[in-house]
């Protein structure tokens, strides 16, 4: 029976976000009873059902508010939303927060054989997408014409099969297209996934899971962003040590027993420690420099 005051979160049930979106729950200390094949999994330890659906299903449930959070990649939610503008219907969502996986661009891509100087080259030209509101949008900001046809899979092949001359896709290595002999032209929309929330009432017993919820996502997310960072430094080269350490908050100093001329350091980074800037700190003194990933944070 639908319990009205368990928090209602759709994500994808098998595809590149599917993996993230779980482990980042888990991360956030859910116990989620997953069984393959189920719509629904309930979490142990918090009212929170997951929805498990195909990912171009998750901008609608939101918008329709039969879910009340959703995780989704931008570019498929700003389809469904020029899609839900075009056609005049209700499109209503709040973004929560912009997430650190499933990053990928939506890009133009044509046959390497095909001659290309700018994007005057596309213009009349058939183009295969599986995103036409997107691929619309940006062209008639360039103010190209163009005749799209619409695949929901195998984009990339449509120019080999001579169904487009060329194709509008999402990439995140590249090596896809090469592997088609397609070359990537223009980039149309740049996307990560994004918690999304349903406008609308919600509930007080709701909005504090979700609220614990947004805390926890944060805190996993800047845990996730940053390093521990230990090292031992001459006394007279501190300030020269600190300045390479970018992306460091102030450090802790701490004595060294039976030594004067040198301290410990310790501090939380938004960067990661390169191997260069490893060296360096070495050049200067430092020594017994260790880099640690951090696995909560909550500031
Ligand atoms: P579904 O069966 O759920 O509809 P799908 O085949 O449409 O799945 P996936 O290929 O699993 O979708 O991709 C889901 C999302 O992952 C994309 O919409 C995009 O936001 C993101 N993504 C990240 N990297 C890539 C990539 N290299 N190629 C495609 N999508 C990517
Ligand atoms: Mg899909």
């Amino acid at each position: 029976m639908f319990d009205n005051n368990r928090v209602r979160i759709a994500m994808q049930k098998t595809g590149r976000l599917s993996s993230d979106s779980i482990k980042l729950l888990t991360c956030c200390g859910i116990k989620i009873n997953l069984k393959q094949q189920k719509l629904i999994a309930f979490a142990e330890n918090m009212p929170i059902d997951v929805m498990l659906v195909r990912d171009d299903d998750i901008p609608g449930l939101v918008m329709d508010g039969v879910v009340d959070l959703g995780i989704v990649g931008e570019n498929v939610l700003e389809e469904e939303l020029l899609k839900r503008i075009s056609q005049k219907s209700e499109y209503s969502y709040i973004t929560l927060r912009r997430l650190d996986f499933g990053i990928c661009r939506l890009s133009l891509a044509i046959p390497v054989s095909t001659i290309y100087s700018d994007i005057t080259c596309l213009k009349n030209i058939r183009i295969a997408t599986s995103y036409p509101h997107l691929l619309k949008k940006y062209l008639d900001e360039k103010k190209i014409r163009f005749k799209s046809c619409m695949l929901n899979g195998s984009v990339e092949v449509a120019p080999r099969a001579g169904l487009a001359d060329a194709i509008c896709d999402l990439v995140s290595t590249g090596a896809t297209l090469e592997a088609n002999g397609l070359r990537e032209v223009q980039v149309v929309y740049r996307s990560h996934a994004c918690l999304i929330c349903r406008t609308g009432d919600i509930n007080h017993i709701k909005k504090e899971v979700i609220n614990k919820l947004m805390t926890r996502i944060k805190g996993v997310i800047k845990a996730r962003e940053s390093k521990y960072i230990m090292l031992h430094a001459p006394v007279n080269k501190l300030e020269e040590v600190i300045s390479l350490l970018r992306g460091a908050e102030r450090p802790t100093i701490l004595k060294l027993a039976g030594d004067d001329k040198r301290v410990a350091m310790h501090m939380v980074s938004s960067e990661t420690l390169f191997w260069e800037t490893m060296e360096k700190l070495k050049s200067l003194g430092a020594s017994s420099i260790l880099v640690l990933p951090i696995e909560k944070m909550m500031e």
